[in-house]
């Protein structure tokens, strides 16, 4: 019944861009790099299982997710499918690696001893990536230790070491630094003379990574999330090459229309005070939806594809804006649609704008659209 209540709020999901991004990205890399899909938080919103199963269809190598319960909620779907988990696992969850046939993610000797442990009472060896820390200062063994932590990987009968790979700190920002992570990650992985790197996934170029990818070496495989989404990561002009298109729209509806005199404060703490008398619209979405309150003030939404400024704080269910500027025989209405991110009439709010309007990151933008808005897939 719920799903067919008209919409007040709802994301639509081009899952047909989603396609062409990952053939368009693919067709940028040599042809030995393989693509490693990055899934995480539901698809950085987008819904799990409907991106990874179109992505799939796309070509996909292998799928990385953060935790287990998106690893199983992947493997409803997936019986055979490859599935990388990129966060370290507690201790309690170490016995999923094998009901849910996963690839760990290897960081420290405590770990080695555990996977193998698991693979031991399991009867069939547990794959793992080994990850190198060259800069992040996150997961990984530290390069300079890492000989030590692959000597034991090797040593351990349970243990079958499928991959090894780093992440970038600041791929967008700073080519010299990463540069220097790849150098750090080839050294570490000379240091393990015993690895036939030709049978190993190894990876490290996230989207802003390819910017200076690395193809050459034992590099074989890319880890793409945000660009298979038609979103360029960091500085205008990266990735220029790489023509994604968005996959993501964000829309909500004109609740009601009215007329506000001058000097009127506009919601809570009456931030915005109208400077003349105004025509604001009151959209049915606010904070509870993912319009982060961060964007009070700062953003504008389309209507009739016309960009309207936001005023005053966003609330959890409503939010006003300015539509006085909007021509009068353009009459909005109640019911009508208001583009957050998207694109209306040949005009564009994008993912980027929006977030930096927010004090964010796309990133996060997408994964704060919250459960109340459908997702709604074409
Ligand atoms: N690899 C790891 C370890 C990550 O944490 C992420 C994203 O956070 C990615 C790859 C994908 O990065 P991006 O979305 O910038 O492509």
């Amino acid at each position: 019944m719920k799903s067919r209540l008209p919409l007040r709020c709802w994301a639509e999901i081009d899952l047909a861009a989603l396609e062409r991004n990952l053939r368009l990205i693919r067709a940028s890399l040599p042809p030995h790099m393989r693509y490693v899909a990055v899934v995480k938080a539901d698809a950085y919103g987008h819904g799990l299982q409907q991106v990874a199963a179109r992505l799939m269809h796309a070509g996909a190598d292998l799928f990385a997710v953060a935790n287990l319960a998106e690893a199983a909620s992947l493997r409803e779907i997936g019986p055979g499918w490859p599935i990388l988990l990129l966060s370290p696992l507690l201790p309690e969850e170490d016995r999923y690696l094998v009901e849910y046939d996963l690839i760990a993610t290897v960081s420290t000797s405590d770990e080695v001893r555990r996977f193998d442990a698991v693979g031991r009472a399991a009867g069939r060896p547990v794959t793992v990536h080994l990850k190198i820390d060259t800069g992040m200062g996150r997961a990984g063994i530290w390069h300079e230790c890492a000989e030590k932590l692959c000597a034991e990987i090797l040593a351990s009968p349970n243990i079958k070491l499928g991959g090894a790979y780093t992440h970038f700190a600041k791929p967008d920002e700073d080519p010299a630094f990463t540069d220097e992570q790849r150098k750090r990650f080839l050294k570490a992985l000379a240091c393990c003379p015993k690895l036939d790197l030709s049978q190993l996934f190894v990876h490290a170029d996230n989207s802003a990574g390819l910017d200076t990818l690395e193809a050459a070496g034992p590099f074989n495989a890319v880890r793409i999330g945000l660009l298979q989404f038609g979103i360029v990561p960091g500085r205008d002009g990266l990735l220029a090459h790489v023509k994604t298109e968005p996959t993501f729209s964000f829309k909500t509806r004109v609740g009601i229309v009215k007329k506000l005199p001058l000097g009127t404060g506009i919601s809570y703490g009456s931030t915005h005070t109208l400077r003349r008398d105004s025509t604001v619209a009151v959209l049915t979405a606010g904070y509870g939806d993912g319009i982060p309150r961060s964007v009070s003030n700062r953003a504008s939404v389309l209507v009739h594809g016309i960009r309207c400024p936001i005023l005053g704080r966003v609330t959890m269910d409503q939010t006003v804006i300015d539509i006085t500027d909007i021509p009068t025989m353009t009459k909005v209405a109640s019911g009508d649609e208001c583009v957050i991110i998207g694109r209306q009439n040949g005009a564009e709010i994008t993912i980027s704008e929006f977030s930096h309007a927010a004090d964010t990151i796309p990133w996060e933008t997408l994964c704060s659209v919250t459960k109340r808005v459908p997702r709604l897939y074409k």
